[in-house]
């Protein structure tokens, strides 16, 4: 169970509270949370005694948990967070926000060309991979800072903001530094000192499920950032590993709206791994808006042949500016909203498509 203190609950109170559990057979521990004071209770059998707590001086509320996972359950935190990413952006909410842009970081000239292009599409954060986790230690493993400035000076060029992926503890610094949301890619999700590390810093974290991961699992991932005390978590659906091989992955859609009503937590989905085609990308988006999700992750690349990694499933900079056309609508129909086009403001790519 969780005991939420109060805001004025003293130091005393709250050790009166610590020692109570403990007599009762419970091990605890406080976690400092958005203001509040947190004291997870487990191990005890003694749950009849749980309601007693309610009447000590100091306790909020008693929240007996039926879940592994505490601080990311809907069974602690009602209402769904808003990751605020400031200038107005916001996941979470009511708008539906698209992180679009090359799997890798490869070159100044290719970068800044997309990011361009999907700001104008509606995009509001750019991805690049500046550190890529490759299943071969030959493949190319990224620009590293070099790309992290890259993406950086993208950003002040576009006012998009930017995510990227972090792959070990010690180079979290150091990404943080260039990044608005710190990327914990399918193959570290099981990473827990890195997990921890995120934790005890205050940047977003867009934290993937492995692609062996039970929900439960992922679940239990996202609570190691928040029991750090970092509440900024954005989960991401990117599809899982089954007995089908046509595709890349299965995007499990299911889990978006299970994960909506298990967690708190903003949740989005990455339709370009799930499938590992670009030809499948447009449909899977309209299904990850129609079932909840709020945002997508979407890898977009000038000329996907030519890419350093995962050309087949990125989509040309014109058909990424059709999809998002075409969103709009499934948006609208799910009571969401995508950044409006304008007629009058379409970008070149609409011009020569949609014209
Ligand atoms: C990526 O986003 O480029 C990536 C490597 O994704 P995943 O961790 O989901 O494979
Ligand atoms: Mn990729």
């Amino acid at each position: 169970m969780i005991l939420v203190m109060n805001q004025e609950a003293t130091e005393k109170e709250i050790e009166k509270v610590k020692k109570q559990i403990t007599d009762m057979g419970y091990h605890s521990h406080i976690i400092k949370s958005a203001g509040k004071i947190l004291i997870d209770a487990t191990g005890g059998k003694n749950h009849e005694g749980s309601t007693n707590l309610l009447l000590l001086p100091g306790v909020e509320k008693v929240v007996p948990l039926k879940t592994p996972y505490k601080l990311v359950s809907r069974e602690v935190k009602k209402e769904k967070s808003i990751v605020d990413l400031g200038n107005g952006i916001t996941i979470g909410g009511e708008e539906v926000i698209v992180m679009a842009g090359p799997c890798a970081v490869e070159n100044e000239e290719m970068l800044f060309n997309i990011a361009e292009k999907v700001a104008e599409a509606g995009a509001k954060i750019l991805r690049g991979g500046a550190f890529k986790p490759r299943t071969s230690p030959y493949s190319f493993q990224g620009l590293e800072e070099e790309g992290l400035k890259l993406l950086a000076e993208a950003r002040k060029r576009t006012g998009l903001k930017v995510v990227t992926e972090v792959i070990t503890p010690q180079d979290v610094e150091l990404v943080s530094f260039y990044a608005d949301i710190l990327q914990v890619g399918a193959r570290n999700m099981h990473n827990y000192p890195l997990l921890r590390k995120l934790g005890k810093q205050k940047q977003p974290v867009l934290l993937k499920r492995g692609f062996s991961a039970t929900i439960e699992e992922w679940l239990m991932s996202a609570e190691y950032i928040l029991a750090g005390g970092n509440f900024n978590v954005i989960l991401c659906e990117r599809g899982i590993r089954t007995f089908e091989h046509y595709t890349r992955n299965t995007l499990d859609i299911s889990a978006v709206p299970l994960v909506n009503s298990l967690s708190h937590l903003p949740v989005m989905v990455d339709p370009s791994h799930s499938s590992g085609d670009s030809k499948l990308v447009p449909a899977l988006s309209r299904a990850a808006i129609a079932s909840g999700a709020d945002g997508l992750l979407i890898e977009v690349h000038p000329e996907p042949q030519k890419a350093y990694c995962d050309g087949d499933q990125s989509l040309t900079i014109k058909d990424f500016c059709l999809l998002m056309k075409s969103l709009q609508s499934i948006a609208a129909a799910c009571g969401r909203t995508l950044q409006e086009q304008a007629n009058s403001s379409l970008p070149d790519c609409f011009v020569h498509v949609c014209s």
